[in-house]
């Protein structure tokens, strides 16, 4: 079947005779060609295979007019079939005359609308009557073409988590269907796989994807994964809000910039369903519409902005600074700017590792919370992020608990978050407790918490724990690279110059710039960055400040 762009919803004839075929396509053509388009097939496999393909589009099938003696397939047993893939298209059967008992049967079998008899000359007065009514009985049910990617997948499948997250923080809108709903089976069946085979992407171009790899989806949605030059004046690695406004900055100004992302960009505030304290948003942002408005803006300089790709390694070679990916590709630049922040600690508790993703979540409050509604939610943590994932979540669950292990939520989180908690009926605070073992069947079902001041245990009911704890930088990959402090933090700046002197093999006869790790022309900013600051504002700020101080290394090498 031709490959058309148009979205017009479909009448599809199947009549295994090629001149009758021909003839009622041409009729439905004359008469409703400028709003349908009409497709033809010769019989009830061709029809159905075209079926398929019209189901992973995305488009609607209005009518379905099928010959009733057909060799192959009756055309009973076509609509049948047909009716499992689209189940709202309206359906007649074309029947001799001698044939009209088996027609008025089936009328019950497949639930058919009409019949008609052949021969329908003149089509005024036997043909378009009849399909009028049928367009008529469809267009009340008012169904609407999907022009997006859609998912299928299960609520309890980590993998199909993991494709939905992805899509979400990487702003691809997606639809997502369960494979227990009809929709969800319909396109299972017109990808030609089971419910075992999940998740199922389909993509808006109509590609279908069995399972796929994070980095297949990248590249099939429309994600860059793969540099477009070899050599740039700045690698940026790490698309959190730190490398996002480095990228706007470096690229405004006209250097050759591209940035590497190890999952989706946004970091740790892509996650963040409000951001209240950001410049310029009386009202709070979410970090999915301010990483959104990043990437664009960076991409409207003209920045380079990968994702899926992991990176491993850093080495300098003389004047160059080249950037070694997970696969081993390398990606060269005069000067690098060191952006990774910092991410979660694993909840170390036996059960966690099986369950996550089958409601053991790590962040990524924002993509379950649909699903959490009238649902008892369990978050861990007791920083302004835990918190605000609970206010978050607080819309959407019966009841939200925030288990903190400090004996006081005010050491760690923002006054004005205290206080919104404070306020919200549904969430409560239990101080000094701990996860000490989730446990659950395939998907999370319950937790045991210890209350470490009373030194009791008790397993409580749970659907969704969110883990937001112990946050660290990753940064062994650096090693021997560039000088970092006990907890893995990159040194910049004067934090290098103990007792004034400078870093151990220093080669340049100035000292490090502000934000200039313990290799020239290597920098970082942002949360990995030693003694920073870790909020937006200054992960942002430092990106951008980075930018200028890479400009003085690369005038004066
Ligand atoms: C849920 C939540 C809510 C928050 N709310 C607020 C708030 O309201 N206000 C506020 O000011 N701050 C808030 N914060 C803190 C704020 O988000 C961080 O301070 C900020 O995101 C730090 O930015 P960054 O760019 O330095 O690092 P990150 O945001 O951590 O981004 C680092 C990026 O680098 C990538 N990366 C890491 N290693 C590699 C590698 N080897 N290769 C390629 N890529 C890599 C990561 O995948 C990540 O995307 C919140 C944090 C969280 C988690």
């Amino acid at each position: 079947m031709a490959r058309d762009t148009d979205r017009k919803p479909i009448l599809l004839t199947v009549d295994d005779d090629p001149g009758v075929s021909r003839a009622v396509a041409r009729d439905l053509r004359r008469q409703y060609g400028e709003t349908y388009r009409v497709v033809r097939a010769e019989s009830g496999s061709d029809a159905l295979e075209a079926l398929r393909e019209l189901k992973l589009r995305g488009d609607l099938v209005a009518v379905l007019l099928a010959d009733h003696r057909m060799p192959e397939m009756s055309g009973l047993e076509f609509l049948e079939e047909a009716m499992d893939l689209f189940p709202h298209a309206r359906r007649a059967l074309l029947t001799a005359y001698a044939d009209t008992d088996a027609a008025i049967e089936a009328i019950n079998v497949v639930d058919l609308d009409h019949y008609l008899l052949k021969p329908w000359d003149p089509p005024e007065e036997k043909l378009y009557p009849v399909v009028d009514a049928l367009i008529d009985m469809w267009l009340a049910g008012d169904e609407q073409p999907v022009t997006q990617t859609r998912i299928v997948g299960h609520r309890w499948s980590a993998r199909s988590f993991e494709v939905r997250d992805f899509l979400a923080r990487n702003s691809v809108p997606y639809r997502w269907l369960s494979s227990e709903e009809p929709e969800g089976e319909q396109l299972l069946a017109a990808a030609g796989v089971d419910a075992t085979q999940i998740p199922l992407v389909v993509t808006a171009e109509s590609d279908h994807l069995v399972d796929p790899s994070i980095g297949d989806l990248a590249a099939r949605v429309g994600l860059s994964t793969t540099p477009a030059i070899d050599f740039y004046d700045v690698v940026i690695i790490g698309g959190g809000p730190a490398g996002l406004g480095a990228a706007v900055y470096a690229a405004s100004e006209g250097l050759h910039t591209v940035l590497v992302e190890r999952q989706a960009t946004g970091g740790q505030a892509g996650q963040s369903s409000r951001i209240e304290n950001y410049l310029g948003f009386p009202d709070g942002v979410s970090g999915a519409q301010l990483t959104d408005r990043a990437r664009r803006q960076a991409n409207k300089f003209g920045a380079e902005i990968l994702t899926t790709r992991d990176v491993v390694g850093l080495d300098v070679r003389g004047s160059s600074r080249a950037v070694r990916f997970a696969d081993g590709e390398e990606v060269l630049a005069h000067a690098v700017l060191l952006a990774t922040g910092i991410s979660y600690r694993k909840l170390d508790v036996p059960g966690a590792d099986e369950l996550t993703g089958r409601g053991v979540y790590y962040g990524s409050a924002a993509t379950e919370a649909p699903a959490c509604v009238g649902d008892d939610v369990y978050i861990v943590g007791g920083a302004n992020s835990a918190g605000q994932a609970a206010a978050f979540l607080s819309h959407h669950a019966r009841r939200v608990t925030l288990l903190v292990r400090a004996d006081d939520l005010a050491r760690s989180m923002s006054h004005y978050l205290v206080r919104q908690l404070e306020d919200i009926p549904n969430v409560e605070v239990r101080l000094n407790t701990e996860v000490i073992a989730v446990h659950g069947d395939g998907h999370l079902e319950a937790l045991t918490l210890c209350d470490n001041a009373a030194a009791t245990q008790e397993k409580v009911r749970a659907g969704y724990v969110f883990v937001f704890i112990g946050a660290a930088p990753h940064t062994d990959w650096l090693e021997g690279i560039v000088e970092r402090d006990r907890s893995g933090f990159v040194l910049t700046g004067s934090d290098l110059l103990a007792g004034g002197r400078r870093p151990r093999g220093w080669p340049v006869d100035r000292d490090p710039y502000f934000l200039e790790a313990s290799t020239p022309g290597v920098f970082a900013a942002g949360d990995v960055r030693a003694n920073s600051v870790k909020r937006v504002a200054s992960a942002v700020g430092e990106g951008a400040m980075a930018i200028q101080l890479l400009h003085g290394y690369l005038e004066h090498r």
